[in-house]
């Protein structure tokens, strides 16, 4: 199986670039992480092992969009990491420092040094605070914008759009003394008014996932990895296949059999929290 994966991780490399979208590093399930938000540490290296044994080149978002429209590129990985959770400074910065490797990590101001708010209170976890973004930034990383208040921006106008991307834009920009570049959509969810509202705030890029999006610069696709997720799921999500796949009928049919399951965990995570994140 190994082999196997290591051989379809070579002609990934060979055929396409990769963004994937994570949350954090860390334990994950239960009572702690019951939204799967996080990937646990000794998971995530061995999809970074996967990706470097396959001749991944690691790069930000802002490089890979670069390189992408200088030329057809292929077998560059982008790691970026939504909302700033506390992990992404003590777990997900030393084990990328190991191997010199870069990542882009979407901040919503307004949760900076907070309780986690899609974590269960009994976990503990919060959001990354001032110094913490300061040293993550100064280390290599990159730093996007993810809104103040993490609205659904498809229901919001251009000008409110507009707002929670410039002032999140700014107070990180003041933050860590640098350019803030690129844009995540909350949710992965957005509509023509937030697309020119990212163009208009000055963002170079910005991203969504759950298969919408595509190579555009302001619509850019990510997969999505889960804490729930062997490496070989992890491998077909970067693949074009996942979502069609995600999408057909006889997968739809088991999850629409063990909806009530997921629902009742999820609304039970969810009344504690408000809604879901992304
Ligand atoms: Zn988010």
């Amino acid at each position: 199986m190994a082999r196997l994966l290591d051989r379809l991780a070579r002609e990934l490399h060979a055929r396409r670039s990769v963004i994937l979208c994570y949350h954090g590093v860390g334990d994950t399930g239960g009572s702690i992480d019951p939204g799967f938000l996080r990937v646990r540490p000794d998971v995530f290296r061995a999809q970074l092992g996967l990706l470097l044994r396959a001749g991944f080149e690691f790069v930000t978002v802002s490089e890979l969009a670069e390189r992408s429209a200088e030329a057809t590129s292929s077998g560059l990985a982008a790691l970026t990491f939504d909302d700033g959770m506390e992990d992404n400074y003590s777990v997900v910065l030393p084990i990328l420092a190991e191997h010199g490797l870069p990542a882009t990590i979407y901040v919503a101001t307004g949760l900076i040094g907070k309780p986690n708010p899609w974590m269960p209170a009994e976990a503990g976890a919060r959001m990354m605070n001032e110094r913490e973004i300061r040293e993550i930034a100064a280390a290599g990383f990159e730093i996007g914008a993810h809104t103040v208040t993490h609205p659904d921006l498809s229901q919001l106008d251009r000008e409110s759009c507009l707002e929670e991307m410039l002032q999140s834009r700014l107070v990180l920009e003041e933050m860590t003394d640098g350019a803030v570049r690129t844009f995540a959509y909350p949710f992965c969810r957005y509509g023509p008014a937030a697309v020119a509202a990212a163009r208009e705030a000055g963002f170079s890029t910005a991203v969504t996932c759950e298969g919408r999006g595509g190579s555009d610069a302001y619509e850019l696709e990510r997969s999505l990895i889960t804490g729930k997720d062997g490496l070989p799921i992890f491998l077909l999500k970067l693949t074009d296949w996942y979502q069609p796949l995600f999408e057909s009928s006889p997968i739809r049919l088991m999850r629409a059999a063990t909806r009530p399951v997921r629902d009742s965990r999820r609304a039970r995570v969810e009344r504690r929290r408000g809604r879901g994140p992304r």
